[in-house]
């Protein structure tokens, strides 16, 4: 009997994102693949690079052939997870060089091996899987009807990821950018065929994850979620005119399926502040939409890039600081309500260091804005900062383009007043003390400490002082604030068993008041305890009382 071995090493590119809770589609649609070309799910294993870790990167039995993916374009840093890196797929070509192997996802052009036994694969290694089961293995695209074919038949494969049930699906909704003129750094804007799934295939596939048990969805794996379905024949600025019919039909249905029950959380990923600023009645009315279909606590991240007018020319960004402005507003009045004590739907920021132009001033530029937005008290969930590596085939790799440490060092200090002074207090407006965070999942234990994430769209990072199983889900009451991260108290809240930590996260409470409370145990009733916070807001009191347990 032939085996094939898919071995997920996670990825985090651009437009998608698999690392663990995330499941990228790459994995799905492989298996989905295989199953077509008449395979049985006896001949497939799926196994995933922490297994391959756990045994020194050899496989543990033969295999006829392993379809590798993998992609950090921009490693980054996981709570409870760890990407596979370039360094760590060699070594699995390394030692188990007698296998067939090929390589898809984003890292694959930077598989260096002469080997007869790898292929890189340019395009779908799906497609790839699908053709060489066949006996004539090509490198080239899927088609759109292949892709809903695999994706509902690749579903089944998420029973095997390792933290499955506990895991999002990241769903591909269209590729390419849809711009007509692309940005120098960036991978999507090299693939020059643009194509969006029907609403019904990804509703279809939906429904065959939500049957093997997933309830976590992001519509994640597109350029620009507001083009979606765009027709591409009217143009402004480069920018084509959205397609309101499309976006509505998906996030309608989507929409339904979470009022059933069906999905428990839905976000989405990727707008182009761009295509607001030129299509601002149609993207309100899209922007309507997805804010009304989506959970509470979601991001719609802009990739901004730089505030600086002369990058945003070099570099073919999309907007210049004034029009990103305007998108920032656009989403804050449309998302900003809140549900459930959280914002319903806010802008996200990507910032890059690395682009052509920049000079010493060009940080100092991206701060000033971000003040100014703080200032006019827009709210933004995220602000991701990231040293560019220019990845193999667009414009600024081409260019070999150089970045002086001067400049480097001043992007540094600029990253560090924009972590201290705007990311800190855009998370006391948006999570102020006394919110609820519901089902965050331990992930990590550190001195006392248990950290965790709801798992959804880009989480706040939560701690709390008590420890829990890895794997457990609590709600929390927020407290107080730290960088890029939440302190939060478990709920229900045990006044008479938990440790004096706790009373010190409580805004209000010192650290001899709180230790006077531990010595005032046991407290018999709730008000009891609760007359000792004279120094804490009444508010906050309120929701300690509630969820407070004698
Ligand atoms: S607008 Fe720029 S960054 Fe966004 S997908 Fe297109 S080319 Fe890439």
């Amino acid at each position: 009997m032939k085996k094939f071995l898919i071995l997920d090493c996670y990825v985090d590119e651009p437009t998608c994102l698999g690392v663990p809770p995330f499941v990228s589609p790459y994995p799905r649609y492989i298996y989905g693949a295989l199953i077509s070309a008449g395979l049985s799910n006896e001949n497939i294993v799926y196994n995933t690079i922490d297994h391959l870790r756990m045994n020194n990167y050899h496989f543990t039995e033969g295999y006829d052939h392993v379809f590798i993916i993998g992609g950090a374009a921009v490693p980054g840093k996981y709570l409870g997870s760890r990407i596979g890196t370039l360094s760590e797929i060699n070594k699995i070509l390394e030692r188990n060089s007698k296998t067939k192997m090929s390589i898809g996802g984003s890292i694959s052009p930077l598989i260096k091996s002469a080997s007869s036994n790898i292929s890189t694969i340019q395009y779908d290694i799906d497609k790839f899987a699908f053709t060489l089961t066949q006996g004539n293995p090509v490198d080239e695209r899927r088609t759109i009807e292949e892709c809903a074919l695999w994706s509902i038949r690749g579903a089944e494969i998420v029973k095997h990821h390792p933290w499955y049930p506990n895991i999002i699906c990241e769903i591909e909704s269209g590729r390419g950018c849809p711009r007509q003129v692309h940005c120098s750094f960036c991978l999507e804007g090299l693939d020059r065929e643009i194509e969006f799934r029907k609403p019904k295939d990804i509703i279809n596939e939906i429904d065959a994850l939500i049957s093997h048990g997933v309830f976590r969805f992001r519509i994640g794996k597109q350029a620009d979620i507001i083009q979606y379905g765009t027709l591409l024949n009217k143009y402004n600025k480069g920018f084509p005119q959205p397609n309101i019919h499309a976006v509505k039909e998906l996030f309608d249905e989507l929409k339904k399926h979470k009022e059933s029950g069906k999905i428990e959380v839905l976000n989405v990923d990727n707008a182009n502040p761009g295509t607001i600023v030129n299509w601002p009645d149609e993207s309100s009315i899209i922007l309507e939409s997805i804010a009304d279909a989506v959970t509470p606590g979601d991001t719609l991240p802009f990739g901004i890039e730089s505030f600086d007018e002369s990058v945003v020319q070099q570099n073919n960004l999309k907007v210049m600081p004034d029009d990103a402005l305007f998108a920032i507003r656009l989403v804050n009045e449309i998302g900003g309500k809140r549900e459930d004590g959280i914002p319903k739907l806010l802008p996200g920021i990507n910032l890059i260091h690395g682009l052509k132009g920049e000079t010493t001033d060009t940080f100092k530029i991206n701060h000033k804005y971000l003040e100014r937005i703080s200032h006019e008290g827009l709210l933004l969930k995220r602000i991701n900062i990231r040293k560019l590596q220019p990845y193999p085939g667009t414009p600024i790799f081409n260019e070999k383009h150089k970045i002086g440490n001067v400049i480097t060092k001043r992007f540094e200090y600029y990253r560090d007043r924009i972590r201290d002074e705007i990311d800190n207090s855009m998370l006391k407006k948006i999570y102020p003390p006394g919110t609820i965070l519901k089902n965050v999942c331990v992930l990590d234990l550190r001195n006392e400490y248990s950290i965790g994430k709801q798992i959804a769209s880009y989480s706040i990072t939560v701690k709390v002082p008590t420890v829990f199983p890895k794997m457990d889900f609590i709600d929390t009451i927020v407290m107080a604030h730290r960088e890029r991260s939440i302190l939060a108290l478990p709920v229900p809240f045990s006044i008479n068993s938990v440790s004096q930590k706790n009373f010190e996260i409580i805004p209000g409470i010192s650290k001899a008041k709180a230790a006077e409370l531990i010595l005032k145990r046991p407290f018999h009733t709730i008000d009891s305890f609760t007359d000792e916070l004279t120094n804490v807001h009444g508010e906050l009191v309120k929701v300690i009382r509630e969820k407070s347990l004698v």
